[in-house]
């Protein structure tokens, strides 16, 4: 186990970036790829909608301060850690109604590899869990095993189409279940924006956990697959286009 107490690591926890358009991507370069998960910002002219909630070692409140100022909505795409460990602090939070039950239970969490992997009931994500899954300690003293993701109830349950406007831009939510029964896209469709949480980002697809349905998963990809979308802003790693979109989902359609 090689985590260092950096006293400075819990100020640049999250790493903000400008990615145009009044969007910013916020990321978590201390937690281990298969948890660093995309917080993505959107500014309305309205109010602003932050979609995901990180893992919520460090709280987006104290990480991302300017990211409260106009009191965002939070859209969870689905009730997994890396996804929604800060959704607590945000005053308003939506999720799709299938994922409610998971995320008020309080989803199954853990800093520990093997203990996460037991919780989450699969060990089959691409890589092999490491020992810890963040490799700084936000500060000094930090206690990896009290770390857990409160439960949070929604005060708006999304449905399949319903849009969500924010001023000057409005998203469409895609229910496209599989990974979870509740997982969502958001769709911008002015400017061909697809948030995608983890329906599809260019990685290992995870379709095997207790909650996932492969034979939907499957169906979900086939809609994206068939969508006009300029780029694509998934729940992990890197944007991307329509043809990558196009070749990731041929790729998990033919058994990767
Ligand atoms: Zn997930």
């Amino acid at each position: 186990m090689t985590v260092h107490a950096g006293e400075a690591a819990a100020a640049r926890w999250y790493e903000v970036r400008d990615v145009g358009g009044g969007v910013a991507r916020i990321s978590e370069p201390h937690v281990h790829q298969i948890l660093r998960a995309n917080v993505w910002w959107l500014r309305g002219t309205e109010r602003d909608l932050v979609v995901d909630a990180g893992l919520g070692v460090v709280g987006l409140r104290a990480g991302v301060p300017a990211m409260f100022a106009r009191d965002p909505m939070a859209v969870l795409t689905h009730a997994h850690l890396d996804h929604v460990g800060a959704a607590h602090e945000f005053r308003e939070r939506a999720a799709h109604a299938a994922d409610a039950g998971l995320l008020a239970a309080g989803v199954p969490a853990s800093l520990y590899g093997p203990e996460l992997a037991r919780k989450l009931g699969t060990d089959d994500v691409g890589d092999p869990f490491p020992d810890v899954m963040i490799d700084a300690l936000p500060y000094e003293g930090y206690d990896l095993g009290a770390y857990t993701v409160p439960g949070v109830t929604l005060t708006r349950s999304l449905a399949d189409g319903e849009r969500i406007d924010c001023g000057g831009r409005t998203l469409t939510v895609l229910h496209l279940p599989g990974h979870t029964p509740g997982s969502v896209a958001l769709l911008e469709e002015h400017t061909g924006t697809l948030y995608s949480g983890d329906v599809v980002y260019d990685g290992y697809l995870v379709d095997d956990l207790p909650e996932s349905d492969p034979a939907a998963y499957r169906r979900s990809l086939e809609v994206l697959a068939g969508l006009d979308v300029a780029v694509v802003h998934p729940g992990h790693g890197r944007s991307f286009d329509r043809a990558r979109l196009r070749h990731i989902v041929t790729r998990y359609l033919a058994g990767r």
